[in-house]
């Protein structure tokens, strides 16, 4: 008996890109560290939020937006961003800026493009 050989290099080729993932040190999705973990909701996390809010007026350093929070509108929502992605820059304030929602998301979509290639 032998495995259709589809199935086969299907899972040879997810291994492949697993691999590849951790040799990169990118994160497998499913496979990142909890936020916890990772620093967010800490309190040290909290009061650097409220320091960018602070120190970039409330305002979205892309489009000058005046970011809301707990708006129902997620665009306009505060979203505190690392200028240097997290993997290779430092949670230090000079590294976070603030965006609206709507930059913060179109900028994470563009990271993602530019880290599959
Ligand atoms: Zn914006």
């Amino acid at each position: 008996m032998r495995a259709a050989p589809t199935l086969c290099a299907l899972a040879r080729a997810k291994k492949a890109v697993m691999r590849q993932n951790k040799a990169i040190g990118r994160s497998v999705p499913g496979s990142r560290e909890s936020a916890y973990k990772r620093g967010y909701n800490s309190k040290s996390w909290d009061s650097k939020k409220k320091r960018v809010f602070a120190r970039d007026h409330g305002m979205c350093r892309k489009c000058s937006r005046i970011c809301v929070h707990g708006a129902n509108d997620n665009r306009i929502r505060p979203h505190t961003d690392h200028i240097v992605p997290k993997p290779l820059g430092t949670d230090d304030i000079d590294n976070l800026q603030l965006l609206c929602g709507e930059c913060h998301g179109r900028k994470t979509r563009k990271e993602m493009i530019e880290n599959a290639r």
